[in-house]
């Protein structure tokens, strides 16, 4: 393919992805961190519960003891004492005897059934009655019931989340190998681009900076981390420091990404200086917003020269930076989500480019609806402002009336 034809979609996103692998695994502490990936697999260093104990607050007792017992005919059995959750029960029952321990003791020696509280009745200080029947084992959660040591429990590219955070500390697990997280540099480009923080009152011809806040977001909602975040002129000296000191051997990032100069304008310098410190392997894909996509590589870093126009950079992110970004993490899947929408009001749509529309799609009595946010040039950053789709409307058709079913990508 090469640089010089379009690519599609699809095309460039395999091509980007297959340059990309699973960065080195790294040793971390156990933490609430949702997203990482595990780089090893997590054999059970323990038996949970690591210990046979009771599910409620109640009597154990032994089941052949209340044999027959009925609200008429009940058995009494004499308490010896009480565990709390937490302790260690001393003495064994015996038959014609109960402990009284709480959800979450050790279960006593001797005993292999629980009666719960509410069944019982305290006849004296030392002796209840219980009406009811009980199995053995009943409310008992037996040793290993949950996860039974040596057993594999969560295998290498399980991502971890909330209950996968839990059972690694239900077993004990403080330490563990997760995949490392890519660091990005985000570069904003342009003479006219002026960031938020740097003065009060934008000079006649500038615009704020929004690419900076945009994309810098997109990275760490990726899982990658923003290692530098920095604008640059149009020029091209100050390009090619700016992209030598990224891509430094042992200094540098994995990933840079820079929105913006990467077009045919006269100072756009992101290209040359790409072309001149590393290679440009990839450049303009049919798609809209975003065709001026540059893709390639300095030293080891990857390289994304992302349109300027602030829709167009996101949108280009969404499709080929957050997958790279997700599989260095060793994330087994970089899909969104893809759902049949009908749309809820007609599109107008230029065959040629594949197009991505922005939409908030809601799903309605088992129908998912599409609404598109409005006008959909590339500079109107307004139209992600809610968004939670994009609606993929194929390279080969025209206008969409209402009602049209459509390719739906999930952004949640
Ligand atoms: P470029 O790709 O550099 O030609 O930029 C395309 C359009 O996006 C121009 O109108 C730029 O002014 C605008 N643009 C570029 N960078 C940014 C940025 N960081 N924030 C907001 N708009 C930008
Ligand atoms: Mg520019």
């Amino acid at each position: 393919m090469g640089v010089r034809s379009m690519w599609e979609v699809e095309q460039a996103r395999e091509y980007i992805l297959s340059r990309a692998l699973p960065l080195e695994s790294e040793r971390v502490f156990l933490s609430a961190e949702r997203g990482r990936v595990l780089a090893e697999e997590i054999f059970a260093p323990i038996n949970v519960p690591p210990f046979t104990n009771s599910a409620v607050d109640g009597y154990a007792i032994i089941a052949s003891d209340v044999q027959g017992a009925n609200p008429e005919n009940p058995v009494i059995l004499r308490v010896l004492g009480e565990v709390m959750a937490g302790e260690v029960p001393t003495i064994p029952v015996e038959s014609g005897t109960a402990i009284r321990i709480m959800t979450g003791a050790p279960m006593p020696d001797g005993a292999d059934a629980m009666i719960m509280v509410e069944d019982t009745e305290l006849r004296d200080n030392d002796t209840i009655a219980i009406g009811a029947m009980a199995r053995s084992g009943q409310y008992v959660r037996r040793v290993g019931g949950d996860v039974s040591v040596g057993q594999s429990v969560l295998g290498k590219g399980t991502v971890l989340n909330a209950a996968e955070l839990g059972v690694l500390a239900s077993m004990g697990v403080s330490q563990l190998s997760v995949y490392r997280k890519p660091t990005v540099a985000v570069i904003t480009t342009g003479d006219e681009v002026i960031d938020v923080h740097s003065t009060k009152t934008l000079p006649p011809g500038k615009i704020w900076d929004s690419n900076r806040w945009t994309l810098s977001a997109l990275v760490e909602e990726a899982g990658g981390i923003v290692h530098s975040l920095i604008h640059i002129p149009d020029d091209y000296n100050k390009t090619k420091n700016a992209f030598q000191q990224f891509a430094d051997e042992k200094y540098g990032v994995d990933v840079i990404v820079t929105a913006g100069g990467v077009s045919v304008g006269d100072r756009d310098a992101v290209k040359p200086v790409l072309e001149e410190l590393g290679e440009l392997e990839l450049w303009r894909v049919a798609m809209k917003p975003g065709k001026p996509l540059a893709f390639g590589r300095i030293g080891k870093s990857l390289f994304f020269g992302l349109p300027g126009n602030p829709v167009s950079a996101m949108v280009t992110f969404e499709l080929f930076v957050r997958p790279v970004l997700q599989k260095m993490q060793g994330k087994p899947n970089w899909d969104r989500p893809v759902v049949q929408a009908t749309l809820t009001e007609s599109v107008a749509h230029e065959p040629g480019r594949r197009e991505y529309v922005r939409a908030v799609t809601t799903l309605e009595n088992g129908i998912w609806n599409a609404a598109p946010t409005g006008t959909q040039a590339s500079n109107r950053l307004s139209s992600m402002v809610g968004a939670n789709s994009l609606l993929v409307l194929p390279a080969d058709t025209s206008d969409y009336a209402a009602g049209a079913e459509i390719d739906c990508m999930l952004l949640f």
